[in-house]
């Protein structure tokens, strides 16, 4: 049905990046003004309908499946506006981190911390409770100042600490279960550059001296090689140095064809021959030491080509040398041939309800499948060695949680019902994931 001539209505299909997520014969809207988001709403109350907004279609979960209406955000990607005195940005809610990124440095700012790849939107990434690495930062949820909502009634509201705090507490991380995200203020620093230290160590080393790489870098992240001895690490530092770039050849070397094309292939052949995978994996910590230094946005961010399914829990900072030891042993001991690191990544405590590190440092385990092969068994093993540290699920990667096992993980799980109850008593922006994650 066409509620405006400017909006979008057929019937359509839709699936994530990943290809695991699908949803049919949806009604498709692509909004460019707020006043469209409110009428898309009004329209679906109107029909007794559900909406979801999706942003990239990044998360691996189900949390992005429309079931009756869509409401794709890409031409609501505009950067509303820029204060440099206050070092803060305003955007639609549709806008990729990879245009915003290019915006703010043009104008000498920079997002605090970023996760590793920024094709999301910004509406889309703190929706899950995005976040990157280095336990002095939080996710990107927390770096919100202000966000304007089109709730359930239509109505637009505006939410920051100062006014309606509870509801903009929860929809920092919200699941887009409480309303239509239409801007996002975000608070920055003026732009930086990363020196950058990518080696490969021994695992046991690295993680009898764990506490010291985590505390002593800004952004500290290492990626477990299974089948081997071996990490790979990334020492990411905050500097005045100037820039100093990998050259284009050996960026393209490192870059695209070794993390990309090659890894790629190394993945194809141990999906066909899973019995092959342990000899491939000797192969990559052989990538050796690089080192070099570029502006922040284009060092947090890489480019993924190879496509996977992925799950990561987000434990307490402490418990991370002992589970990611008991991940190693089950890996041995179960005969998984896994040709995927596992990454783990630490971020400093926040507020927020539904972040994955509410009220608590944090570290972050995450384990990868290369996309077609069968993720459960995997998946299922590490899960349950994650339940004996609350491990709390990121909402847009893989897992196998309930709202009834997921509540007492979080310390204002109350409060985001409350809120919830309160905006969307009926459910407009409810879907089958959020159903089984929140309740109905
Ligand atoms: C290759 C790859 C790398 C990744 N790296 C990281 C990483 O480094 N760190 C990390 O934490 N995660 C990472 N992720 C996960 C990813 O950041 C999240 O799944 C993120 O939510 C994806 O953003 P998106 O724009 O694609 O949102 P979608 O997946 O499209 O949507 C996610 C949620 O946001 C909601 N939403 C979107 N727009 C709105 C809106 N306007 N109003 C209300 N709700 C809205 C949707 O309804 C849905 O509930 C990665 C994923 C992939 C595929």
């Amino acid at each position: 049905m066409n509620i405006d001539a400017e909006i979008v209505s057929r019937k359509t299909s839709w699936s994530n990046w990943a290809g695991n997520q699908r949803a049919e014969d949806v009604s498709l809207f692509r909004p460019r003004t707020e006043e469209q988001l409110q009428k898309i709403v009004r329209h679906a109350v109107a029909s007794n309908k559900r909406v979801k907004a999706v942003g990239s279609g990044h998360s691996f979960t189900a949390i992005g499946i429309a079931e009756e209406i869509l409401v794709d955000l890409s031409n609501y990607d505009a950067v509303v506006s820029v204060d440099k005195a206050r070092n803060t940005v305003t955007a639609q809610a549709g806008i990729q981190l990879s245009k915003l990124n290019q915006v703010l440095h043009q104008n000498g700012l920079a997002m605090q911390n970023l996760g590793d790849i920024a094709y999301q939107t910004i509406a889309g990434a703190i929706s899950t409770s995005t976040h990157g690495t280095g336990i002095n930062f939080t996710g990107i949820a927390n770096q919100v100042t202000a966000l304007r909502m089109v709730l359930a009634d239509s109505s637009v509201v505006d939410c920051s600490l100062d006014s309606n705090a509870e509801l903009f507490n929860c929809a920092r991380v919200g699941l887009g279960a409480l309303g239509l995200i239409s801007t996002v203020t975000l608070q920055l620093v003026p732009a930086f550059n990363l020196k950058v230290i990518e080696e490969p160590m021994r695992v046991d080393e690295l993680l009898t001296n764990l506490d010291r790489h985590v505390s002593e870098n800004d952004h500290f992240e290492f990626f477990w090689v299974p089948h081997t001895g071996w990490a790979l690490t990334k020492r990411n530092n905050r500097t005045t140095d100037a820039v100093q770039p990998m050259s284009r050849l050996s960026h393209w070397y490192s870059k695209t064809l070794m993390e990309n094309y090659a890894f790629g292939a190394v993945c194809l052949l141990g999906r066909a021959k899973p019995s092959l995978i342990p000899k491939l994996a000797k192969a990559l910590p052989s990538s050796g030491r690089n080192e070099y230094c570029d502006a922040s946005y284009k060092i947090f961010a890489s480019k993924r080509i190879v496509k996977f399914y992925e799950m990561e829990y987000a434990i307490p900072r402490e418990a991370c040398v002992e589970a990611l030891n008991r991940v190693r042993r089950m890996v041995s001991d179960s005969g998984f041939f896994l040709n995927f690191p596992v990454e783990v990544r630490f971020t400093a405590p926040d507020e927020i309800p539904l972040s994955t590190a509410s009220n608590r440092e944090s570290a972050y385990i995450a384990v990868h499948i290369y996309k077609g092969m069968n993720y459960v068994p995997y998946f299922k093993e590490v899960e349950s060695i994650m339940n004996s540290y609350q491990g709390r699920p990121h909402w847009g990667k893989l897992h196998f949680q309930n709202a009834q096992t997921l509540a007492p993980r979080y310390p204002q799980w109350d409060v985001f019902q409350g809120v919830r109850n309160l905006v969307d008593p009926n459910r407009v922006f409810s879907n089958r994931y959020t159903e089984i994650v929140l309740g109905k």
